[in-house]
């Protein structure tokens, strides 16, 4: 676990080993830390209530004398007591017990218990409430009472105790200069801190509460600075090594260019245009492409490759699934063969010997440019002349994936261009990819019909089967995609084949063909050439055709029990129609009962096309958590802020990180230190 430079962690007067222990569970390794251990919430014992005038479901205070306590012993041994003051009775139950707890309830001991209110038939109840013994007319606490997050073996009570005096005992240097805390209007550090912990009376506690508090704006600033902070210098470090400057004289992509049937939009202009200046420096590139589905990412990433190849240094591109590298794969020769360039098709599906001679070829430098899945990370891959690694949807691959495909070369550190379809929302996007530059590709490509969505209860499944029926013998093609079956690939598989046999049967006279992920990696392909052919019409599939897909004459979409899948991931799928010029629709089936979330999430794929809206909403539905994904191993994560509430603490702080790392260094470093420690070491990646 962290070895820490922290000073904080190399004694810690006052706490045990075994209490060390326990705090380092909760990754507390001194003091700093401790009054950085903010609450979760806070309870009110600054007031009691009548019993009279307890409300059931809230959390209240009463303060009387017990009345009466017994241990009964039919049915389920239980402590009951009945606490009374002047205007009526409580019942308490405690379920377990210890002695001295029976001691506080002992008729005639004056005590506050605190806890949730049930009304029961006889009166109100509290289910194991704290229970506090008072002297008569003891004061009420002046302060909330904070909560704060423990683990096994540490009493609330404890940590309470032990933030308190350290609350007393140490105080945190503020950072931040005086300048800047009074131009963004943020409160000084330690007022904050104790604050925070100890929130006097006349504080909003509804603020507090909804973490909107000045304190917590100031705590929130301070861990997102941290975030543009490290997040930045990790691509200093990365952007200080040295790499090929690839910058050939531009005849290999004029003569693609040229060979296009169509113009790149401007977005795609823009896009090469910058990727073609990063790769001039001697710096790897860090570039993320960001583009909606459909918005033509790949023939960005086929110019990247050329000036490669103009520069004389090899290309790679990797893509998650063996349908969407192999569509990679027939793309990029469609373009580049005409040109005399061989590209090398690297998956788990290639023969052994023809396998074997293209890695030789690649080896030799005979071939500049391949393609292919993780197959191309693995060990007998040599790429020695590699200058520009490409990832393809980079979120499905982990940081070490991408790290080894870099790793392919002989050359210091190639460039680097990920590729994602998954539209983040500008605030995710800052805090997430502050260690990358990004390309948007923010327009579609032109003469694209837009799809049509509709909902249909699937009680109406007879008149979808009549409409695909229609639209193929008219000459159309249809996707069916199965339902996701949680958890469970062997299920889902089964309702794919099941779904398979009754589609074929209820459609005669067309062809229905099968895709999922549990076949073989050729008979895959081979279903998918047919259908790319047009010699199957409708394609039931699982989610394998998620990614990338790219069938033009595929203008419906069936996806059933929509309401199992997110947002994304149906955003992803609707995106396989509205390839070619007709007119195009995804119908999604809802099944019986829909929840108010799944409800919601529908009515949002309904009303936008737009990936970034979705995303966007997406976030406002579910939280930033699950954006990332594979991600987040390289990321801090964020205690305090929150990156759906706190968009513009997150541009405040990016603002000045930027600022601060050009003419504060030091500081800087102290800010990490504070905060992270030792785990800066995860951001090096
Ligand atoms: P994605 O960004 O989802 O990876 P693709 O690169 O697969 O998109 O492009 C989708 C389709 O659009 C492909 O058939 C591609 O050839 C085509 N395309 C790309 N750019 C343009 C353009 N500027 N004009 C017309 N069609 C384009
Ligand atoms: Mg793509």
């Amino acid at each position: 676990m962290p070895s820490s430079a922290s000073p904080a962690r190399r004694g810690w007067p006052g706490v045990g080993t075994q209490l060390a222990g326990r705090l380092a569970r909760l990754d507390l390794h001194g003091p700093q830390d401790l009054l950085l251990h903010l609450p979760l919430r806070y309870e009110d014992e600054t007031r009691c209530v009548d019993i009279a005038a307890l409300r059931s479901g809230e959390t209240q205070q009463v303060e009387g004398e017990v009345a009466d306590c017994e241990v009964r012993l039919r049915g389920r041994r239980q402590l009951v007591a009945q606490v009374r003051d002047a205007t009526g009775s409580l019942t308490v139950r405690l379920l377990h017990f210890y002695p001295q707890q029976q001691q506080q309830l002992t008729p005639g001991r004056r005590v506050r218990v605190f806890g949730e209110v049930r009304g029961g038939m006889f009166g109100s109840e509290m289910v194991h409430p704290r229970i506090r013994s008072v002297t008569p007319g003891e004061a009420l606490p002046t302060a909330l009472t904070p909560v704060y997050p423990t683990t096994a073996g540490l009493a609330q009570s404890a940590l309470r105790k032990l933030i308190a005096r350290t609350l007393a005992q140490t105080r945190l240097d503020e950072l931040l200069p005086a300048g800047l805390r009074q131009r963004l209007d943020l409160m000084p550090l330690d007022a904050a801190i104790a604050l925070l912990h100890q929130p006097p009376p006349t504080v909003d506690a509804a603020a507090l509460e909804a973490r909107t508090h000045p304190a917590w704006r100031r705590l929130k600033f301070e861990e997102l600075l941290v975030q543009q902070l490290s997040l930045r210098k990790a691509y200093e470090a990365r952007r200080a090594r040295s790499a090929p400057p690839l910058a050939g004289d531009g005849t290999l992509c004029a003569v693609l260019r040229a060979a296009l049937p169509f113009v790149l939009t401007a977005a795609q202009q823009r896009a090469a245009a910058q990727i073609d200046a990063d790769l001039a420096e001697p710096h790897p590139m860090q570039r993320l492409l960001q583009g909606d589905v459909g918005s033509g990412k790949t023939v960005v990433a086929a110019l990247a490759m050329l000036r490669a190849v103009e520069a004389g240094w090899q290309a790679a591109l990797m893509a998650p699934t063996e349908i969407l590298a192999e569509q990679h794969f027939q793309k990029l020769s469609g373009w580049l063969a005409p040109m005399g360039l061989t590209v090398e098709w690297i998956a788990g599906s290639v023969p052994k010997k023809a396998r074997s001679a293209a890695l030789d070829r690649l080896a030799r430098g005979a071939s500049m440019l391949a393609v292919g899945t993780h197959a191309l990370i693995e060990d007998p891959v040599a790429l020695p002349r590699l200058g520009l690694a490409v990832v393809d949807e980079q979120h499905r691959f982990g940081v070490r994936q991408r790290l080894a495909l870099r790793e392919k070369g002989d050359a210091a550190s190639p460039h680097m261009l990920m590729m994602s379809a998954t539209p983040i929302p500008r605030t995710l996007a800052m805090s997430y990819y502050a260690d990358l530059d990004v390309s948007v590709l923010d327009e579609l490509p032109p003469g694209r019909t837009p799809i049509v969505t509709r909902l249909v209860s699937d009680a109406r499944r007879d008149e979808v089967l009549g409409r695909v029926r229609d639209a193929c013998v008219a000459g159309a093609q249809a996707y069916w995609v199965c339902p996701l079956v949680e958890e469970s690939e062997a299920l889902d598989l089964q309702t794919a084949i099941d779904t398979h046999a009754s589609l074929a049967a209820a459609l005669p006279g067309l062809s229905v063909g099968l895709v999922h992920g549990r076949l073989k990696a050729d008979e895959k392909r081979a279903t998918m050439a047919a259908f790319a052919a047009g010699e199957i019409d409708v394609l039931v599939a699982t989610t394998v055709i998620e990614v990338g897909v790219d069938v033009p004459n595929a203008s419906l979409m069936i996806i059933e029990h929509a309401e199992r899948f997110g947002l994304a991931q149906l955003h992803q799928l609707r995106g396989r129609v509205g390839r070619g010029s007709a007119e195009s629709a995804c119908i999604l089936l809802f099944g019986e009962a829909l929840s108010a979330t799944a409800r919601a999430r529908l009515k949002v794929i309904y009303e936008h096309t737009d990936g970034f809206m979705i995303a966007r909403e997406d976030l406002r539905i579910r939280g930033p958590g699950e954006f990332v994904g594979a991600r987040q191993s390289g990321v801090p994560l964020l205690r305090y802020a929150d990156l759906g509430e706190d968009g513009v603490l997150v541009e405040q702080a990016r603002e000045v990180a930027a600022g601060v790392l050009q003419s504060q260094r030091e500081l800087a470093e102290a800010i990490i230190a504070r905060w992270v420690g030792g785990r800066e070491a995860l951001l090096r990646a």
